[in-house]
């Protein structure tokens, strides 16, 4: 199973947070694990293997809303900052969409993003 992990810059220490509470699931074999590039580095930073992509502004949300539309990517948790302007803000509402689209378990906060891996952990 595909996990795509973007973090806006406000939410990235609650997702490193995040991360490291929820280590053993995401240590799992099973998991891999795709990031937008300085979200990446942070996860790799933390101990994790990851696959980085673009930067989120330089086309990386684009790239993981591909993953997903190509049915290789299987749960995206984005933790948004709902209190800054981006000037990527097209392609961070095409990915909810495409997210919507197929049907992609989508986590935009890390509440949610524990409950989604709370049904991981139980299958
Ligand atoms: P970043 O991108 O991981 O490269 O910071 C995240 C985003 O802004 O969507």
């Amino acid at each position: 199973m595909e996990i795509a992990i973007i973090a806006h810059d406000g939410k990235k220490a609650e997702m490193v947070q995040f991360l490291n509470e929820q280590a053993e699931i995401l240590h799992r074999k099973e998991i891999t694990l795709v990031a937008t590039g300085t979200t990446g580095s942070k996860v790799e930073k933390a101990g994790f293997e990851v696959h980085k992509l673009f930067s989120g502004p330089m086309g990386g949300d684009a790239q993981i809303a591909t993953r997903v539309a190509e049915g290789l990517c299987q749960m995206v948790i984005f933790f948004r900052d709902p209190l800054e302007k981006h000037p990527h803000e097209p392609d961070i509402f095409m990915l909810m969409r495409i997210c919507d689209v197929y049907d992609v378990p989508l986590a935009t906060n890390p509440a949610t993003a524990t409950m989604l891996l709370k049904g991981v952990g139980a299958e």
